[in-house]
C-alpha cells in the first residue's frame, strides 16, 4: 500500500484515494454506498408514485368517457379491478393497476 494519489479516469485530474468525487470535473469516483443506494430507490419510488397517480386520473378519464360502449364498460370494470389490485401492491400503485387493468380489458374485448 503507497499513499499515492488516483488518477480521475474522466480528466485525468490526480484525486485521492478516498475522495468521493473529482474535484476538477466533479465526475464520480467511488461506487455509491449500500444507504445511497437504498436512498436512491426511495426517491424513485417516489417518482413512480407520483406516475401511478396520474395514470390513475388518465384511467378514470378514459373509464369514464368508456362507458357509454360495450367495450368502454369491460375496459373500465377491469381498470376498476386493476386499481383494486394496485392498492393491494402498494409500490406497483393504484394507478398503474388501472392502467394495466383497462390493458387486460382491451386485450380481453379484441380477442
Ligand atoms: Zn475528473
Amino acid at each position: 500500500m503507497n499513499e499515492t494519489n488516483l488518477l480521475c479516469a474522466h480528466c485525468r485530474a490526480e484525486v485521492g484515494r478516498t475522495d468521493k468525487y473529482c474535484h476538477e470535473c466533479g465526475i464520480r469516483l467511488i461506487a455509491p454506498t449500500a444507504a445511497e443506494k437504498r436512498k436512491e430507490a426511495a426517491r424513485h419510488a417516489g417518482a413512480v408514485a407520483v406516475e401511478a397517480g396520474k395514470a390513475a386520473a388518465q384511467g378514470a378519464r378514459l373509464a369514464a368517457r368508456g362507458l357509454k360502449t360495450e367495450t368502454g364498460r369491460s375496459v373500465a370494470a377491469c381498470a376498476v379491478l386493476g386499481a383494486a389490485a394496485g392498492s393491494v401492491v402498494p409500490l406497483v400503485g393504484t394507478g398503474l393497476g388501472a392502467t394495466l387493468g383497462a390493458a387486460v380489458g382491451f386485450a380481453r374485448k379484441k380477442f
